[in-house]
């Protein structure tokens, strides 16, 4: 891989590029969170399910970020601090309330799989911030030890149990996500059980305690279809968080010997097959072959190791 390739790999991915300042170390400091709140330049961000508000659609979506004082001059328990945008505080908060109508999505909503391709990196990172942190506090009510509700602490990213006062930080789930590689640099590529004839894409699983990234990617490829990599050869591409609704995916290709027919083990993968370049792209120009959307990392290490974009894609 040329150095050219191995920089555009991560300069397209989702996000991974900093922007927010998140200034941890302010976090538990409450009148400086409570200034932040009251400053006029302050904004936050509202999560409707999936969903956030759009302040343009097109040709590149903008995300909505309401004046933190339409919800009130004191910050909300459940709103947390997102960071500095520049000088400028950006919080994030869930709101779950049932839509009055008849439950139309209203049209300036939209969810991260659907604009997040196109999303500039500050709104990446606002989004993908919301959606992890949002995700979390929904379903991490209560203390794991005792059962307790829990109470929100500095500024939304910690949870402490006020009976037994342990504490609770949010939680990201390590995936590896890895496209197999042969000495005539053809790529595997598998079908996961329900998708269409035509999806194809990378393997995928997450990375169990005790367990080494590079020994998740080689029991991985092992398990969905049968096939042996050499863990010296895990070559790190990149990585993208996916809070779907709490991993982030770390971004892989891995290199095996050559005729090793693949397995499918049938639960999770149904189909696997192995792609010279031209095969490939003979495929998904026909149609015959779709590989993920543009959002994706998946897509990012297939055409890594293509060297240029390939047609068409598949759409939820
Ligand atoms: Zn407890």
């Amino acid at each position: 891989m040329t150095a050219a390739q191995g920089r555009s790999i991560r300069d397209r991915l989702l996000v991974g590029r900093p922007v927010l300042n998140r200034v941890d170390e302010l976090r538990g400091d409450e009148g400086r969170v409570a200034a932040f709140w009251a400053d006029p330049s302050a904004t936050v961000l509202v999560l409707y399910g999936d969903d956030v508000e759009l302040q343009e659609a097109s040709p590149i979506p903008t995300l909505r970020l309401a004046p933190t004082s339409t919800l009130g001059t004191v910050r909300p328990d459940a709103a947390f601090l997102l960071g500095l945008d520049g000088d400028a505080p950006v919080f994030g908060i869930v709101d779950d309330t049932p839509s009055a109508d008849d439950g139309d999505v209203p049209s300036n909503r939209a969810s991260l799989r659907q604009i997040g391709a196109t999303l500039s990196a500050r709104d990446s990172e606002l989004i993908t911030t919301t959606m992890a942190l949002g995700n979390w506090h929904r379903t991490h009510p209560r203390c794991s030890r005792c059962g307790a509700a829990t109470v929100i602490e500095r500024a939304g990213w910690v949870r402490r149990c006020p009976v037994d006062d342990s504490l609770h930080f949010p939680r990201t789930d390590p995936a590896v996500i890895v496209l197999p590689i042969d000495p005539f640099s053809r790529v595997l590529l598998g079908r996961r059980i329900g998708w269409d004839q035509s999806w194809f894409s990378t393997l995928a699983g997450f990375v169990e305690p005790g367990e080494s990234a590079e020994s998740a990617v080689v029991r991985e490829i092992a398990e969905e279809v049968g096939v042996e990599v050499d863990p010296a050869t895990v070559q790190f591409m990149g990585s993208q968080p996916w809070p779907f609704p709490s991993s982030i995916m770390l971004g892989f290709h891995a290199f095996g010997r050559s005729n090793q027919e693949p397995k499918p083990d049938g639960e999770e993968i149904v189909e696997a097959r192995w792609f010279t370049r031209d095969q490939l792209f003979e495929a998904c120009e026909s149609g015959e072959v779709k590989i993920p959307p543009r959002i994706s990392i998946a897509r990012h290490l297939i055409e890594a190791w293509y060297g240029e974009e390939l047609p068409g894609q598949w759409s939820r």
